[in-house]
């Protein structure tokens, strides 16, 4: 019997240090997306900002930049979707900027493909 309360006692602390620690985890996760939020609102600012002096300077117009984005968009459904890591050869998103097993920098096609 006291062994029993022993071992349930062992079990009870490392149930609470797990949840203590999944709540400390959260948190940090919490805060990362509060600020991938915010660096997501300033590029989209950004972006605006710079189609804005882009359509008064160059008399482009709101249908021009939406069918460059439908030509882009066609251009990546049509593109293999995968790159391929040089260091563990294993394929990844072609979105992402490094490789989902090793962490090694995957090749760029060029500069958007680093954001
Ligand atoms: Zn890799």
């Amino acid at each position: 019997m006291i062994f029993w309360n022993f071992e349930q006692g062992r079990r009870d602390v490392e149930a609470r240090r797990q949840s203590h620690d999944a709540i400390g985890k959260a948190e940090r996760v919490d805060e990362r997306v509060s600020e991938l939020e915010e660096s997501l609102d300033q590029l989209s600012l950004i972006c605006r900002g710079m189609w804005n002096l882009l359509q008064r300077t160059s008399g482009l117009a709101e249908e021009d930049l939406r069918a460059e984005l439908e030509r882009l968009e066609a251009i990546e459904l049509g593109t293999n979707t995968s790159k391929t890591c040089l260091a563990c050869q294993r394929a990844n998103s072609r979105r992402r900027n490094k490789c989902l097993y090793c962490g090694t920098a995957l090749p760029g096609e060029n500069a958007f493909d680093r954001v």
